[in-house]
Parts: structure tokens; sequence; C-alpha cells
């Protein structure tokens, strides 16, 4: 099918802004953009020109990072814009809808209201958190607004990766209906493999990776979504001139050069380490009542009170997360996997409350 079918028709109808730099991308005499003549800082920083929208050099390399064709691939700052890209170039506000699975991650619900398409929730399980697979394709097949299920794997904050199967009938289901955005945020931390080849034959499958994670940078704001050249293409009709600032684009390069590897290698194992150390300082603690280990960097537990133990942390210093307005959630904490330092103040302040108890 026609994927431009199933975005709104008026994105497919709009004329694309043709940016100076996308017209004429940088050579000769640049008199076309109102850029000044020279930068104030370092005259060699380029600084005063405005970006390449998807500079070549940077999409090749993480082609490469996710093996796929460069034409598969749009960076974007961080994920979360992919999110709000693909909700804006598919949901028609007040007739269209998005597919969840809460506890999920809070940015698909927001991008869907701030366009004004429903939000279909399914949720987990109240005690195990398992996805219930049966409903969501249940939900999808009664909903026919539905444009866009959001799958996350690892999930966060639940840290779950999807069954096979469960992807292979909701692909199957959503053909020439919707599309499947399958936001791996945290696919480095987990062994399972990657949604990422199956882009190849499925023209209405988007996955979503970030540098934010097990790449380290968080503060670099870049992500990539990676589907079929139709895809990418309405989802460049709608993305800002210049999303990539110069100074970013540099750094990604750096980042990702070969040298930084075994460093990423090297943090990975780390992140491991230290998450088997803070499974361990979960163990057995009167007032944790479940531990979901889950495959990312984090962990979430279930304790006896939430709201008591986050603030009686953050009074020490070190900062979880709490759901306070999420019901599912209401008793959960989600911990970060830190550093030595970090998961030594977590213990002290574990012990404190646990000896306070
Ligand atoms: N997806 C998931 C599941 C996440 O947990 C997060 C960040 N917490 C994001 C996307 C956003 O990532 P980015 O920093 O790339 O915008």
């Amino acid at each position: 099918m026609n994927i431009e079918q199933l975005a709104r028709p008026e994105i497919v109808a709009m004329k694309p802004y043709s940016s100076a730099r996308k017209e004429a991308p940088g050579q000769g005499v640049l008199l076309n953009a109102n850029e000044a003549p020279w930068p104030l800082l370092d005259p060699d920083s380029g600084l005063n020109r405005y970006p390449d929208p998807q500079p070549e050099r940077l999409r090749r390399r993480l082609a490469r990072l996710y093996q796929t064709p460069e034409e598969n691939l749009l960076i974007t700052r961080g994920s979360d814009e992919g999110i709000d890209l693909l909700t804006r170039v598919f949901c028609r506000a007040g007739e269209d809808a998005i597919l969840q699975a809460p506890p999920a991650f809070g940015m698909y619900r927001i991008a869907a209201q701030a366009q004004g398409a429903a939000v279909v929730s399914v949720p987990r399980d109240a005690d195990d958190f398992a996805l219930d697979e049966q409903g969501m394709l249940d939900a999808f097949e009664d909903d026919r607004r539905i444009k866009l299920v959001f799958l996350t794997s690892p999930s966060n904050p639940t840290g779950d990766v999807l069954t096979d199967g469960f992807l292979e009938t909701m692909l199957e289901r959503a053909r020439g209906r919707a599309l499947v955005v399958v936001d791996e945020a945290y696919a480095e931390f987990t062994d399972h493999p990657s949604t990422v080849p199956l882009v190849e034959r499925c023209e209405h499958l988007v996955v979503l990776r970030t540098l934010s994670k097990a790449w380290a940078a968080a503060g670099l704001r870049c992500g990539s979504v990676i589907a079929q050249p139709p895809v990418i293409a309405l989802l460049q009709r709608v993305i800002a001139p210049y999303p990539l600032p110069s100074p970013v684009v540099s750094l990604a390069m750096a980042m990702l050069e070969d040298a930084t590897l075994q460093k990423q290698a090297d943090l990975l194992h780390r992140v491991r380490g230290n998450k088997t150390r803070l499974l361990e300082m979960l163990q057995d603690r009167s007032f944790v009542h479940r531990v979901f280990p889950g495959e990312a960097n984090f962990v979430l537990i279930r304790v006896s009170d939430a709201a008591g133990l986050l603030a009686y942390c953050a009074q020490r210093g070190v900062v979880l997360r709490g759901f306070p307005s999420e019901p599912a959630l209401r008793d959960c904490i989600r911990i970060s996997v830190g550093s030595d330092e970090d998961l030594d103040h977590l213990a002290e302040a574990l012990d404190a409350w646990e000896a306070r108890a």
C-alpha cells in the first residue's frame, strides 16, 4: 500500500518548506540565508552558517551503527522528536488515535494529546505488569481510529522486552491500517535482537533509537527514526528546517568514532555489573515487595511507602523516580543504574530507611 494514504491528507498536500541550506548545500559565496559573514567565536567554527539539515556523514555513521540503509534513517532531536513527528504526521486532530500499553513512556500520550489525537490505552497487568497482548490486538481490531501503535522494547518503566510472536501478529494486523512504532531507546542493554532488520520488509514499521542511554549522551539530543523511505519523507515534511545544531553534529561524529566503541562497550559492561549490585542491594529488604529487574539500565521496585522512601532518599541527596500521579505505579519507584559511588550513597540511604522503619 501507499503509506501516504495513512498520513494526514493536509501533510501530504502541503508544499514543504525549502530552506536555504537545502537548496544550496553550502559552498561558494553564500548570500542566500541572511547569515552573518563571520562568526564571533572561533573563526573556523562555521557557527555563523545554518547547519546541514541532515548531515550525510552523521546519517551514514548512524545507519552503519544501526545496520540499516542510510535512506531509512532520519536524525532527530532525541527520540522525543521522533515520537512527536510521527504523531503530527499520522494523527488527525479529533479523528485519529494512538494505542499504548501503560505504564508506558509518557511522551506517547503527551504527543498524542498535544496533537488532539485520542489515546487508547490497554493497561498492563496490575500485578506483574505483563503486556496484555490479546487485549492490544483486540483494541486495535475494535478501534478503527488507531493510526500509531506504540510498543517499547525494553519498555520503560517496566523493563520487559516484546515477544517476537506478538510483534509479528501486530505487524500483520496493522498492515495497511496503521504504523507500528517500536521504541528501542534501551535496546543496547539487552541481548534481545533489535527490530531494525524487519524494517526492510515492513513498510509500516518504525524503529526509534537514541544516543541518550547506552551511548551516554542524553545531552546531545540525538535520536534516529528508522523506517522505509516513504515514512522518512513524510516526517521530513514537518521536521524543523535545521533540527541539528552544528556543534551537536561534530560531537556526535567524534563520539561515534571507532576509538570510542571500546569505551561504549566498557560502559555497557560496567552498567551490567552495577545493575547486579543494585539488584543484590534490593534483595531481602523488608520494605521491598517486588523487584522488576527488566532488561534495561534501571530497575523498578514495588515498596511499602513509595512517597516516604522517595522523600527520605531525596533528603539525603539521592534522587529516585516516583510516579505519584499514575495509579498503577503509585507504590513503585524506578532506580537508574548509577556509578559505584551513586550506588554507595543509595545503599546508605536504603540501610538508614530500613533501620528507621
Ligand atoms: N523512549 C523511551 C522509552 C524513553 O525512556 C526515553 C527517555 N526516557 C525516550 C524515548 C526519549 O529519549 P531521547 O532522549 O532520545 O529523547
